[in-house]
């Protein structure tokens, strides 16, 4: 569609890219020099911009921050999950499946046969930390490196879940 509101110089950019191209400069020559300041020993209000050197060097995580799922664990190491599909419901992206099973306890209902989640349509959104009834899921190994190679790898079962209790200190 043709833009008739901006001129011919406007259509252009070139002014646009020239502000881009002295704001980002400034913001350089800000940094060294608070960056310079420092080496010397003179503080500084701010502290100069640093890139961190990931994967060496870590950035903390905020308490609230969702990162890699985990199937939490009672003390003989069977799922805490009851296999009640709050989570399956109330996931917006559909990637969770669970295929429920009667627990040999009866005084447990229902227990997942199997429970894997596709990391690679989740959105991250909680929601099923939140909806969970048990406490059987959690979003808290504050583990990030989740990439794969294929659609397959970002597929996570019951197993690699309950292994991601590795990741945090026993309940
Ligand atoms: S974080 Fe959200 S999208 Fe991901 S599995 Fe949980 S409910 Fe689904
Ligand atoms: S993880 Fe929680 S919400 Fe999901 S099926 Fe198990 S008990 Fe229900």
């Amino acid at each position: 569609m043709k833009n008739d509101s901006l001129s011919f110089w406007e259509r252009l950019y070139i002014k646009e890219v020239l502000k881009g191209l002295i704001l980002t400069s400034k913001h350089f020559f800000q940094n060294m020099k608070v960056h310079i300041l420092n080496l010397f020993g003179v503080k500084t209000e701010r502290k100069g911009a640093v890139t961190i050197q990931y994967p060496e060097e870590k950035k903390s995580l905020s308490t609230r921050h969702r990162n890699l799922h985990r199937l939490t664990v009672r003390e003989d190491d069977s799922p805490r999950c009851v296999a009640c599909m709050m989570c399956e419901t109330i996931c917006p992206a559909k990637c969770i499946y669970i295929v429920a099973g009667e627990h040999p306890d009866p005084s447990i209902e229902k227990y997942p046969v199997s429970f894997d989640i596709d990391l690679g349509i989740c959105v991250y959104c909680g929601f099923c930390v939140e909806a969970c009834p048990e406490d059987a899921i959690r979003m808290d190994t504050r583990m990030l490196e989740i990439a794969s190679y294929s659609r397959e790898g970002m597929k996570y079962n019951k197993e690699m879940l309950m292994d991601h209790n590795k990741y945090c200190k026993k309940d």
